[in-house]
């Protein structure tokens, strides 16, 4: 994510999940709660990060890609019998798939629909866990020691607003719902020490009207003919830098006076022709019409003749805008972003379009309508937590470690100090839970 810094190399080894068929785990895909919507065509059928990249840019290959996922899902009519989701799974789908069917194969019992609320301690060492289902309460005690991995506290408003930088909202981030900092509230209660409260996984999110959460705006931003403005009309960051490394830049500047959230991506017809933007597909694939009419009630997305007509939609300030376009395809011309460097690394021109020269990030906003999609200052969890060791250990404020408890995942500290690519909360994640579970077996 950061190739311009030096001894940066370009490439990179990302891994994501195979792909698996639903259908092996038998009638227990019931029990799975599936990836993110924005994972899945149309809600329904998964495709993987690498298919995502090659159908959001448009790369070679996209069309027969689209058919071939396509004819997959409609042949498969004894699966479409069951549930509209495809029976091939890709990304998180596929990870917790692979997850389960191991839990299955080993007869590990799994308990559903079942809280935690409370840890049993005993001094320092912890002995087990109340747990709570369907309104019954029970007390567990623990062969071992308990794994607490149950989420950040981005689902947490008073959390949030106790920690994390304003403007903050649990609406914006893409978190998991159940996330409310249940394992951190325990854990401090026992007088846990806690680390990197004040940040979390950055990325600025569409709350799209009617969908049941925010999607991640991350390639979008990036592709060429669009930028990302303020209230001022002000760009306030390099729009195709990383995802958090881009709101990081927003807090920066952000004030009540100047606020850079909600933030407006601002993008002419030509870009309209060729991109997709979060819920919005190409003009050819939804035309114009077919927009719904409350994404412009809501004030989601905007359409105007000129800029200034854009920006007064919006409450944006109208001069501040028409600047910023006019500083915008200048830079398209020279191909040089004098204020934020848009296009100068490796990084930033992996989601641009190759085809346009001379930076790839950069193109024209001159094409008349102009829209304006609104975006916030979202989040997919929460990275500070309970403060653990290198066995995942849960240390105490004053010293020392607990007795029987572990943190993994996002309810503890992270171990990365930065974000250094794609993976580095599950990575982490997995690996600090597998240090947990060979302490626990030493
Ligand atoms: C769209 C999207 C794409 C992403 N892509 C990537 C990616 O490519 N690479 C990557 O590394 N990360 C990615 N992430 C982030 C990654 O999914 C999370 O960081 C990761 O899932 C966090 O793992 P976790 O186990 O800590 O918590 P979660 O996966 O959030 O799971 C926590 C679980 O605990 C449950 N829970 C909460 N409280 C309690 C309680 N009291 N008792 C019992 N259960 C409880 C919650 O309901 C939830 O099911 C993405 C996130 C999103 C939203």
């Amino acid at each position: 994510y950061y190739t311009n810094m030096e001894g940066a190399r370009e490439g990179h080894r990302s891994l994501e999940p195979a792909p698996i068929m639903a259908s092996e785990l038998g009638a227990n895909w019931k029990n799975m709660t599936w990836t993110h919507f924005m994972m899945r065509m149309f809600n329904r059928i998964h495709f993987t990060q690498v298919e995502a990249h090659l159908l959001m840019v448009q790369l070679p290959g996209w069309k027969k890609l689209l058919a071939r996922l396509m004819w997959d899902y409609i042949r498969d009519i004894p699966w479409r019998l069951k549930t509209p989701i495809s029976r091939r799974l890709a990304c998180g789908s596929a990870g917790v798939a692979r997850l389960y069917l191991s839990v299955l194969k080993r007869e590990i019992p799994l308990e559903f629909n079942t809280q935690m609320v409370e840890l049993i301690a005993d001094g320092d060492t912890v002995l087990g866990a109340v747990i709570e289902c369907n309104g019954q309460r029970q007390r567990v005690r623990a062969a071992k020691g308990v794994i607490l991995a149950s989420g950040g506290f981005e689902k947490n408003q008073a959390l949030r607003e106790q920690y994390l930088p304003a403007p903050t909202n649990t609406t914006w981030s893409a978190g998991n719902p159940g996330n409310e900092g249940d394992a951190l509230l325990a854990g401090l209660e026992l007088g846990a020490k806690t680390r990197l409260m004040n940040d979390a996984w950055w990325t600025t999110t569409l709350c799209v009207p009617d969908e049941p959460a925010p999607r991640l705006a991350i390639m979008e931003k990036s592709f060429p003919g669009s930028c990302v403005v303020n209230r001022d009309g002000k760009r306030f960051a390099n729009e195709s830098q990383n995802y958090m490394a881009f709101q990081k830049d927003l807090f920066k500047t952000h004030t009540e006076e100047h606020p850079n959230a909600p933030a407006w991506h601002v993008f002419d017809a030509t870009f309209r022709e060729n991109f997709m933007v979060g819920p919005l597909m190409t003009k050819a694939m939804k035309p114009d019409s077919q927009i719904p009419k409350k994404w412009f009630d809501e004030g989601f997305v905007a359409k105007a003749d000129t800029i200034r007509e854009l920006a007064d939609m919006l409450g944006i300030d109208a001069d501040g805008l028409e600047e910023t376009i006019g500083k915008m395809n200048h830079y398209a011309e020279t191909g040089k972003d004098e204020d934020f460097g848009r296009g100068d690394s490796a990084y930033d021109r992996y989601y641009a379009d190759p085809a346009i020269k001379p930076n790839p990030c950069l193109a024209p906003i001159v094409k008349a309508p102009f829209y304006a999609m609104r975006i916030e200052a979202g989040d997919f969890g929460t990275l500070g937590g309970l403060d653990t060791d290198t066995s995942a250990r849960v240390k105490k404020a004053d010293g020392g470690v607990f007795g029987g408890l572990f943190a993994v995942g996002n309810c503890s500290a992270a171990i990365l100090p930065t974000y250094p690519g794609p993976g580095a909360t599950l990575g982490p994640a997995m690996t600090m839970a597998y240090q947990a579970a060979c302490h626990m077996n030493a």
